[in-house]
């Protein structure tokens, strides 16, 4: 596969869904490209504004270079983007896919800044030197419905999260036809975060109606904490990209503390059970999403 399009063809032929990971730093990166790698299926690497900011946007775009000229399928998104100058940004910097989320704002307006990312998008499939798609085209993902905004361990269900602002399937045609994105993230029980009180349960019906109401593949945000069971549910209702974000920044703090107590100050040495426990996280979820 040399494009993330053709990633998402394979994934729709094969009723598989693609593991999205958002990583802050190499050792993320290390630690899902390798398990990626074992298992032998693609993956996307997500930066949101704050963890690309920390990385940088040309080293995680070079980082992913290398990794595709080693043969493994490995994309990079662009993830929640609020900002249209980062969208800009992050599509000038050739990455394979970019998230303009204004799913805060009215379903018009929303339209509107949409659809300037993509056709900005469009505007530079051409000509352009640090293109990383053999397409040479970013993909754009928009968003619509509220899932709240926080990776974090929650103690209840975000505010303005519910049955009502799930996402109806009128409006994503509509959305998705005017705006003429490439991927689309409804709301359909999902929320960002793990919620400690219990995560909600998806609304798989939901997702088979978006799923006969547009053309493009769907993407799960907010994967954290869901059940295997609703997860494949899930996929064979027509989900293709699943973002796992809150449970990967877990476990490698959890693995970084326990690499910290035997008081090494090798950073590889310590900084390796941290990408250890992330390994252990992202194998489980590409098993998982890819029926291994
Ligand atoms: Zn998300």
């Amino acid at each position: 596969m040399k494009s993330l399009r053709e990633a998402l063809a394979w994934a729709e032929k094969n009723q598989v869904a693609i593991g999205h990971f958002n990583i802050s730093d190499s050792e993320g990166f290390k630690a899902v490209v390798e398990a990626a790698k074992e298992l032998g299926v693609p993956v996307i690497i997500g930066v949101s504004e704050g963890e690309r900011a920390f990385i940088g946007l040309q080293e995680v775009v070079s980082l992913v270079k290398i990794a595709r000229g080693n043969g493994l399928d490995v994309f990079v998104n662009a993830d929640h983007t609020y900002s249209m100058e980062k969208a800009r940004a992050a599509i000038d910097a050739g990455m394979d896919s970019v998230i303009i989320d204004e799913a805060g704002k009215p379903l018009e307006e929303n339209i509107k800044l949409t659809k300037e990312i993509v056709d900005y998008a469009r505007s530079r499939t051409k000509g352009r030197t640090l293109s990383i798609d053999s397409q040479g085209s970013t993909l754009v993902e928009g968003e619509l419905g509220f899932i709240g905004v926080s990776s974090k361990v929650l103690e209840k269900l975000p505010d303005g999260v519910s049955q009502d602002s799930q996402t109806k399937p009128e409006d994503a045609k509509r959305f998705v036809e005017e705006t003429g994105i490439d991927l689309f993230a409804p709301s359909v029980g999902n929320v960002h975060g793990l919620v400690k009180s219990g995560q909600p349960k998806l609304n798989i019906e939901r997702i088979k109606a978006l799923r006969e109401a547009v053309k493009v593949p769907l993407v799960l945000h907010g994967g954290s904490g869901i059940s295997d069971e609703d997860f494949l549910s899930a996929i064979a209702a027509g989900i293709r990209v699943i973002h796992i974000n809150t449970e990967l920044r877990l476990a490698y703090k959890e693995g970084i503390a326990e690499g910290l107590k035997s008081g090494e100050i090798a950073p590889y040495k310590f900084m390796e059970t941290g990408v250890e426990e992330m390994k252990k996280v992202v194998r489980e979820r590409l098993r998982l999403f890819n029926k291994l």
